[in-house]
């Protein structure tokens, strides 16, 4: 029994201190790492701190303390100055309290008793505007907190976590409103998973693409340029520029016909698409000649206008064009970061156009298309089904049979996947791409959309094996999602120890002496001729310091020269990925560069 922490009934999660009280039955929550344990665990935590903080600061001031993704915070005000070396002294005294096993109680106030219980105290003032219904707080020790739960049954319960980062944050999230102080934390209920959490933050910090894309020159940003703008470096567009090539060669095989429509289209068209009244604010406008016009936040539109300048038959569907698409969209100041939150990126973008009844094969298609670009670069990932948002256009029942036609494309193909409720763009539901990385971290990329709707509103159509005007479907996909965050998330995913078949420097040639350098050179020029990016690094500094500098830079392989190897005409290698090292003649060294890029299968 001891270790029920609280129950669940119909999807509500009650602590014992309420089940108890209401003499409410359900299924036990055991004290273990469950989400639904964590929850209660994490918030409890929340307030432990709370109690922490109101103990060495007297004149603390509590608002909210919600759970977030593994952990919690707690947005408070004092009139004393809180710093990040503060918090080892308020995680210091949640230990004290955690050891004195409080009790945590919960009791029903009157909104009057209440009122004057936290009179003078306007966070709680905000606070309790906002409670309805029955007014609860929850006691430990001498600390009691306005809260409505749940909480686990003591503070015995609480010690593996961690205090992880103090912030600003506005009162209800307001610009307008104060700034209280807010204080992060992770929590778990055991040790080792708090250890290994931990151990991934430190490695996603090292990991972290804005610094690895400075020490690697990939890409920058320039406040004079502003924010959110990336400019690519020469390394960095290399590596984007070999994923391009790779595939653009991979949509040509498969059937799909480059295009390009656009950055300014008409506000008109915007309009008569949605995206003006829908989608307006996350959009750039301009004036040209008194029209308005919007920059594109999607590729949409180009890609219905080149469907609607033929004539279409059945017998042509389904047309898949595809597009290397530069969109705009507006993005809070606060809310950009690095390349995963930008203002202009590049999609792979494309627009499959097809009789409802391709539907399913096209989405399969995709899907297959999906997992040859994932499994090249070593990433797991998951599907997750995004239906009806609440801001949408269009009929429920094309919403429901669009959304149906999403779910039996992924059941008949025995495909397993989530269901995101009320997830959808705002033109039709979807299928998610969640990228697993080398730290486990999801990570939303790709697209797979239904749209009857975009169709319907160009009255786009096509004529029918019984030559009827017929409309066709229009999906809506992109695989990576943006060149940006995807080349983001692969730095974080390799720690910039990238495939040797999109590295921006492939290979190094280090000559030991001057009278090696000939041969380095012409190496260089053979490779180039293989469309593979090597240098040769001849600068008036040691071997050894030259080799460290590669291998700084993380280029897969280097190549050492020296008498022996002009001699033989053969190299010295230094592979990073496999850590190895080994001699070949030159012609078994291109050999296996050449089965190295022949290995991309998109
Ligand atoms: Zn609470
Ligand atoms: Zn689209």
């Amino acid at each position: 029994m001891e270790d029920i922490i609280a129950i669940k009934k119909d999807g509500v999660i009650y602590d014992t201190q309420t089940s108890i009280l209401k003499n409410i039955e359900g299924d036990a929550i055991l004290y273990d790492n469950s989400p639904d344990a964590l929850e209660v665990i994490r918030h409890s935590t929340a307030h432990l701190m709370a109690q922490a903080i109101k103990s060495l600061y007297p004149d603390a001031k509590f608002f909210v303390g919600p759970t977030v993704e593994d952990g919690f915070y707690y947005d408070f005000k004092t009139s004393e100055k809180i710093s990040d070396t503060d918090l080892k002294t308020i995680e210091k005294k949640m230990k004290e309290f955690i050891k004195k096993k409080f009790p945590i109680e919960k009791k029903s106030y009157t909104r009057a008793e209440i009122e004057e219980k936290f009179a003078g105290d306007e966070l709680k003032a905000v606070v309790l505007r906002r409670v309805e219904g029955e007014i609860t707080t929850y006691s430990q020790g001498k600390f009691e907190d306005l809260c409505r739960g749940p909480h686990v049954p003591n503070t015995r319960y609480l010690h593996n976590f961690k205090l992880t980062r103090i912030a600003g944050a506005y009162l209800g999230g307001d610009e307008k409103n104060e700034m209280l102080i807010r204080i992060y934390g992770v929590a778990f209920a055991d040790k080792e998973t708090l250890k290994e959490h931990l151990a991934m933050i430190e490695e996603a910090k090292k990991r972290d693409h804005r610094k690895l894309a400075t020490d690697l020159k990939l890409f920058t940003f320039d406040e004079e340029v502003g924010a959110g703008l990336p400019i690519w470096l020469p390394n960095g567009a290399r590596l984007r520029s070999k994923l391009e090539a790779l595939l653009f060669t991979a949509h040509r095989k498969r059937g799909y016909q480059p295009v390009r429509g656009p950055e300014l289209l008409k506000s008109d068209v915007w309009k008569v698409s949605g995206h003006y009244q829908n989608y307006g604010e996350n959009m750039y406008f301009t004036t040209i000649d008194d029209i308005e016009y919007g920059i594109k936040p999607m590729n949409c539109l180009g890609h219905i206008k080149v469907y609607q300048n033929d004539v279409r038959s059945y017998r042509d569907l389904p047309l898949k064009f595809f597009e290397y698409g530069v969109v705009h969209r507006h993005e809070m100041s606060g809310a950009m970061h690095g390349l995963f939150r930008v203002r202009e990126f590049t999609q792979d973008d494309a627009h499959i156009f097809c009789t409802p009844s391709q539907i399913k094969e096209n989405v399969i298609e995709v899907l297959d298309f999906v997992d040859a670009i994932m499994r090249s670069f070593g990433f797991e990932y998951t599907l997750e089904v995004s239906t009806k948002p609440e801001k949408a256009i269009g009929e429920d029942a094309i919403w429901d049979s669009a959304t149906q036609g999403l779910k039996d494309a992924l059941d008949e193909n025995g495909i397993s996947y989530g269901v995101d409720e009320g997830g959808g763009a705002f033109y039709g539901p979807k299928i998610d791409i969640k990228i697993l990385d080398s730290l486990k971290r999801k990570w939303q990329c790709g697209t797979i959309q239904i749209d009857f709707n975009l169709p319907e509103r160009f009255m786009l159509e096509y004529t029918d094996e019984n030559n009827e005007k017929a409309q066709p479907v229009m999906l809506h996909r992109a695989i990576l999602g943006s060149f940006e965050r995807f080349i983001g998330i692969l730095i974080e995913h390799t720690a910039g120890e990238f495939p040797f078949f999109i590295a921006p420097t492939q290979v190094i040639i280090i000559p030991i002496a001057d009278s090696h350098l000939e041969y380095a050179k012409l190496l260089q020029k053979e490779m180039m001729m293989m469309e593979i990016d090597c240098e040769v690094s001849s600068k008036n500094e040691s071997l050894n310091k030259r080799i460290r500098t590669a291998e700084k830079q993380r280029v897969p392989m280097i190549l050492v020269i020296g008498d022996e190897e002009v001699a033989q005409k053969s190299v010295a290698l230094r592979d990073r990925r496999e850590r190895k090292q080994y001699n070949l003649s030159k012609e078994e060294f291109y050999t296996l560069i050449k089965e190295k890029m022949n290995e991309v299968r998109f």
